[in-house]
């Protein structure tokens, strides 16, 4: 029994889980690229007004998720619990709007709510987003959509359902705000958290898991968008359509973060359970400037790595993830120890030419020489590591300048000559101080 577990709610990953995070990462930074989407690193923690000012004093995440601290000095600080806010911070910051021409960014990362774990919904886990700063129009948000689509796509994910909605601008949310608090205030038995929310933000309301079965006929956003938020909208979808996306448009959707305006959205997938977004995001309009910046319009989204990570595990995605072929050093004859030590250390180094000469590829994992094993403990342990080649360091063949390179596969061996500048390296080398019997197999 181990003594330590990782905490409640977060999870080591390893082994399939860590190839497949390593491969969703690259492809995911492959098509930010394509897009002119450039990466912006922030800290993992912030002060936590930063995060209450942006997120919202009346949404899930700061009433109850946040991991807030005070630091030596009494600062209070937060564990990030989104992106978003910090990217937004850092652009403030560092004047991107001087020097960026186009305001496109990534980052990748972990975040941390404290959220009642089940599978999908972890305290730590992993997001990548985009954001799209300093642009209004609805070219914005299509592409901001159209870039998760694509990384979804690319991790052949296919059923994927993206919904989407607009929640207007304060003006249209202002009324829809009356017309739901009208419409909530008749409804009997709320949940306290509800009836909470009915004050503050009705909106949540809309997202509530206890009690939004409970309601029907809910008044809907599309019946207060103003004309150019309603024009907006319908132009996003225009641009969707033209490029073939399929979308649904689900007046239900509204996010449980405050600084959304016009266009929100989710990718869902049917393969992950109860958690089923895999992404999320929409614009925030006014979120620059309430963080200190300028009126500054901009889009974003962010997916969710582990439950991508989960929907990828049905459809193959793994298999897919390929690993470099091993080569395994072996020393037949102890005494050539340095030598074999040596070698492997050129592979490493990337020698082409010693490389090319046996017939090994650019991208190979070198693992040996082993000490401490018997031959026949390192061919045992060459096999378990599913090695594609082995190279053996004998004491014949050595003397003649060549090693053995067994192929593991069809279990065929020959001998090559090393090439003349390795052999006068290594044939050379003081191996004085090297004690062999120290290090005898027990
Ligand atoms: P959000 O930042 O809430 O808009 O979430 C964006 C995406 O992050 C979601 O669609 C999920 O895929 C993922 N996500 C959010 N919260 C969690 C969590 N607690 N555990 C795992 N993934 C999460």
């Amino acid at each position: 029994m181990a003594t330590y577990k990782a905490p409640r709610g977060t999870h080591d990953i390893y082994g399939k889980m860590a190839l497949g995070l390593e491969k969703l990462d690259s492809i995911s930074r492959q098509i930010f690229k394509k897009h002119n989407f450039k990466e912006v690193i922030t800290p993992i923690f912030e002060e936590a007004s930063l995060f209450t000012r942006s997120i919202g004093e009346a949404t899930d995440i700061v009433e109850k998720e946040m991991y807030v601290f005070e630091d030596r000095k009494g600062r209070k600080l937060a564990l990030r619990p989104e992106g978003t806010a910090s990217l937004v911070r850092a652009y403030i910051e560092h004047r991107f709007d001087m020097t960026e021409p186009i305001g496109k960014f990534f980052y990748s990362g972990e975040m941390f709510r404290y959220e009642r774990p089940q599978a999908g919904r972890y305290r730590q886990f992993s997001q990548m987003g985009a954001e799209y700063l300093a642009n209004p129009n609805p070219n914005a948000d299509a592409e901001i959509i159209l870039v998760a689509k694509e990384i979804l796509s690319a991790l052949n994910i296919k059923d994927i359902k993206i919904h989407l909605n607009s929640l207007g601008c304060a003006g249209c949310r202002a009324e829809f705000r009356k017309k739901l608090v009208d419409y909530f205030s008749s409804v009997s038995d709320l949940c306290e958290d509800c009836k909470r929310r009915l004050e503050k933000n009705p909106l949540r309301l809309l997202d509530c898991k206890i009690d939004s079965s409970k309601f029907q006929n809910v008044p809907s956003m599309k019946e207060c968008l103003c004309g150019e938020c309603s024009d907006h909208f319908s132009q996003v979808q225009t641009l969707l359509k033209s490029v073939g996306c399929d979308y649904i448009v689900d007046d239900k959707l509204v996010r449980g973060l405050d600084y959304y305006t016009r266009t929100v959205f989710e990718v869902r997938s049917s393969s992950v359970g109860s958690q089923d977004a895999l992404c999320a995001g929409g614009r925030y309009d006014n979120l620059v400037k309430e963080l200190g910046g300028q009126q500054i319009p901009s889009v974003g989204f962010a997916l969710g790595c582990e439950r991508v990570l989960m929907a990828c595990e049905q459809n193959g995605f793994f298999e897919t993830v390929k690993t470099d072929d091993v080569v395994f050093i072996a020393v037949a004859d102890e005494d050539l120890f340095p030598q074999a030590f040596t070698f492997a250390n050129e592979l490493m180094l990337n020698n082409n030419n010693i490389r090319k000469n046996i017939e090994l590829s650019e991208n190979i994992t070198i693992e040996g020489p082993f000490l401490n094993k018997s031959l026949k403990s390192q061919f045992k342990l060459a096999d378990k590591l599913g090695a594609k080649k082995t190279v053996v360091f004998g004491r014949n063949e050595f003397n003649n300048g060549k090693i053995i390179i067994k192929d593991m596969t069809v279990q065929e061996q020959k001998e090559i000559s090393l090439p003349d500048f390795i052999m006068e390296r290594i044939k050379n080398l003081d191996t004085s101080g090297f004690k062999m019997s120290a290090y005898a197999e027990k």
